[in-house]
């Protein structure tokens, strides 16, 4: 055992140098601010690193997960086996005249400002959204009924045997909360997204337009991983006229808004937000998380599935 580990120690050393660091704890990594240690952490903004951490992982047959802002996990509390890469940073480019290009751990909101000072429009309303560009092509990032993959030109991806492509968007299988790379286990290198010209001001205002509905609807001064549940697709099955097909109006209707497990809590605020008010563990939060989900299947017979992505051991 202490061999395996010197070797891993070794090899990661040898690729990274001592940028690799030893359990380190992730918790205040998330935006939920739960969750145990990763076993190995390398924090890069380069796209490089990341074909390198996959190539020497599966050498050493450690497993390997990527993390952007964490601002969409649920971190367990037995933590991260093997190297958690994380995501900071990186470059944006023009390319040509209507494209852009994101390194996969630029922040979606560095993002979103570069545009917008460039008189770039098209992504102004994903500000305000936490995580990085990779987070965000991972999930499909969406606001305001429209998701990100709308605006993907082309996304370059490694695959789990360090293999590296540039994938045109009609091959990443976007759909609401889903792309391919959930599949896949693909990695986003970088993404290309389309613009167009825009007025500053007026580019400015709508950015802001996001970020005040945000401010209103969103309980954004607690720790929380955002929405934690999809909202249900008509295949889920009926619900009653009065009632929208919104996971955090379903919560709410089973009055399980203030619900607390331990330091989780059901936000009042907003039905499909569960927030740590302090020392919840993640096994708080996913104590209530089936708590919702309960109720509401009781009530209206549908079955929640998770937006959040649970990582690690729980
Ligand atoms: C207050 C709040 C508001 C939010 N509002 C929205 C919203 O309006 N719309 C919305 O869609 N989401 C929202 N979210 C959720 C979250 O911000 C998004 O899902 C975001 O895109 C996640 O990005 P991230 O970098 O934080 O991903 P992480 O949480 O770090 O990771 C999420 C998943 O993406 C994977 N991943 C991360 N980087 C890469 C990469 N480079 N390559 C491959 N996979 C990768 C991870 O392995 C993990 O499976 C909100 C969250 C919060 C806390």
């Amino acid at each position: 055992m202490e061999d395996t580990q010197q070797t891993v120690r070794v090899r990661l050393c040898q690729t990274f140098g001592d940028r690799v660091r030893e359990r380190v704890a992730l918790a205040a990594l998330t935006t939920f601010r739960t969750g145990g240690p990763a076993d190995w952490m390398l924090e890069t903004s380069d796209p490089n690193d990341l074909v390198a951490a996959v190539r020497a992982t599966r050498a050493l047959g450690l497993p390997l997960t990527v993390m952007g802002g964490g601002s969409n996990v649920l971190v367990g509390d037995g933590g991260v086996r093997g190297l958690v890469l994380r995501m900071r940073h990186g470059a944006v480019s023009l390319v040509g005249s209507s494209g852009v290009r994101a390194d996969g751990g630029v922040t979606l909101n560095g993002l979103v400002r570069w545009t917008i000072r460039r008189g770039l429009a098209g992504l102004e309303r994903w500000a305000g959204t936490p995580g990085t560009v990779g987070g965000a092509v991972h999930g499909n990032a969406h606001f305001d009924s429209r998701v990100l993959g709308d605006m993907v030109t082309s996304v370059g991806l490694v695959d789990r045997t360090g293999t590296v492509s540039c994938v045109p968007r009609a091959e990443m299988g976007f759909g609401y909360d889903a792309s391919r790379v959930q599949h896949t286990g693909e990695l986003v290198l970088w993404a290309e997204f389309r613009v167009a010209p825009g007025e500053v001001g007026a580019l400015r205002a709508g950015a802001r337009r996001s970020l005040a509905f945000r401010k209103r609807t969103q309980p954004l001064d607690r720790a929380s991983a955002g929405c934690v549940f999809q909202n249900p697709r008509p295949e889920d099955g009926p619900l009653p006229e009065d009632v929208p097909r919104s996971a955090g109006a379903l919560i709410d209707r089973v009055g399980m808004k203030g619900r607390r497990v331990g330091g989780a809590v059901v936000s009042a605020v907003h039905g499909n937000f569960i927030v740590n008010e302090g020392g919840a563990t993640a096994s708080d939060v996913r104590g209530l998380i089936e708590l919702c989900r309960a109720a509401v299947s009781q009530r209206f017979g549908i079955t929640l599935r998770e937006e959040l992505i649970y990582v690690g051991e729980f």
